[in-house]
């Protein structure tokens, strides 16, 4: 028997992507599924871009490329940062990555020491806590509040969470999974905390473009906030190209330097080529992009009616990411679901729909009382939407 690391024990993972396998086993059994469990767009990559990578491959851009990635790309990403957050970043300000997801274990490795306090959400992408976790930190949830009409930041929680010991606030806004928003009252209280504890910020705003109305809003334009804030880049959502791994570090050059440093170490550089096309997705519209937001907008509208018709079940309208998150505590008491693993598998068994649940995004906290589940509307058709959840509906209601 081969020993593993005992270090690998403290190392979380993402269990959405347990669910996709259970769901995928149940489909190869013959039965219709109907996929709200991953947050992956079924829509193609913007022509452009796809255009200007196939150029890029036939022009032999497939050797190593700079450890940081190319510099026409650092360009328009600083600016395409720069734009809607009035932020100041130049080239040495980013790192290219492959994907949004590798800027949180960087960031940690950079930043934190083993024994540091990093404040993380939670519900949350369950990676921070993995992350910070395995790294040695200590993981200290804050959580949110579900208002009339929106996702509240629990900010009274988390000042109450900050020792002498906190180094670090993880930020996710437009938020995983509860789409929840900070509001500037909210990202002005955080800045003031993360100054006054001279705190690092890592914001994930990897759905900071999935947005329907109003605009975004990132900590990193606030005074003060650009020189101890790094920002997670993805182009998995704004241009479906999650499976292409593109995204990047953006923040303080000496926090870049490292993150370099570590990209050195990890994958050399990201992938050569792809960066061209993702240049030519920055530096021109890409019609796809509206068109996608109009789609998604629909499939959400649909699923918000449906949901809120069955009886237990409230949800809040978010006019970002592609993610509701249903309030089913009345659901599950009426109908005698004693937890959420029997819930999930019995919806899926008898009706198809799959989904997450809040026990995917992190342990819930001692009292929680309120039970939420997640339903992703980025891979499926409204079609199928309104058969799924009509289904489900019927089930429910019998
Ligand atoms: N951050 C959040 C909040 C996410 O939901 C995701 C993916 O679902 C990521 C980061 C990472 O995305 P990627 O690595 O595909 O860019």
């Amino acid at each position: 028997m081969l020993k593993i690391a005992n270090r690998i024990s403290a190392l979380g993972t993402e269990t959405a992507f347990a669910v996709s396998e259970e769901a995928a086993a149940f489909a190869a059994l013959g039965n219709k599924v109907y996929p709200f469990h991953l947050g992956d767009l079924n829509f193609r990559t913007p022509t452009k871009i796809v255009e200007a990578t196939r150029r890029a491959i036939e022009e032999g851009k497939t050797g190593y490329c700079p450890t940081r990635g190319i510099t026409p790309l650092r360009e328009v990403l600083a600016a395409d940062v720069n734009t809607p957050r009035g932020t100041h970043y130049k080239v040495d300000n980013v790192a290219v990555q492959p994907g949004g997801k590798p800027t949180i274990g960087k960031f940690v490795l950079a930043l934190m020491n083993p024994g540091d306090e990093v404040l993380y959400p939670n519900p949350g992408y369950p990676i921070y806590e993995s992350q910070i976790s395995f790294n040695g930190g200590i993981p200290i949830p804050y959580s949110f509040i579900e208002d009339r009409d929106r996702f509240r930041l629990d900010i009274e929680g988390l000042r109450r969470q900050i020792t002498k010991r906190t180094r670090m606030l993880v930020i996710n806004s437009p938020q995983n999974p509860t789409a929840a928003e900070y509001n500037k009252d909210e990202l002005e209280q955080l800045a003031e905390i993360a100054m006054a504890n001279d705190l690092v910020v890592l914001s994930d705003e990897a759905y900071f473009d999935i947005r329907y109305e109003g605009k975004s809003q990132s900590i990193a334009s606030l005074p003060g906030m650009e020189e101890r804030t790094v920002i997670l880049y993805t182009f998995s959502k704004k241009f479906a190209m999650s499976g292409w791994r593109l995204g990047a570090t953006i923040g303080p050059a000496e926090v870049i330097n490292v993150v370099a440093k570590l990209n050195v170490n990890d994958e050399s550089c990201s992938n050569h080529f792809i960066q061209y096309g993702a240049v030519a997705g920055l530096s021109s519209e890409q019609p796809e992009v509206k068109q996608q937001l109009n789609v998604l907008k629909e499939r959400r509208d649909v699923a918000h009616d449906i949901l809120t018709s069955i009886p237990g079940i409230r949800c809040l309208l978010p006019q970002t990411t592609f993610y509701l998150y249903p309030n089913v505590t009345g659901l599950m008491r009426d109908k005698g679901y004693a937890d959420y693993e029997s819930f999930r598998k019995d919806i899926l068994e008898h009706t198809g729909v799959s989904f997450c649940t809040r026990m995917h995004f992190g342990r819930p906290s001692e009292g929680e009382r309120e039970r939420y589940v997640r339903f992703a509307y980025s891979g499926i058709d409204v079609a199928a939407i309104r058969e799924g959840l009509g289904k489900m509906k019927q089930y429910l209601m019998k």
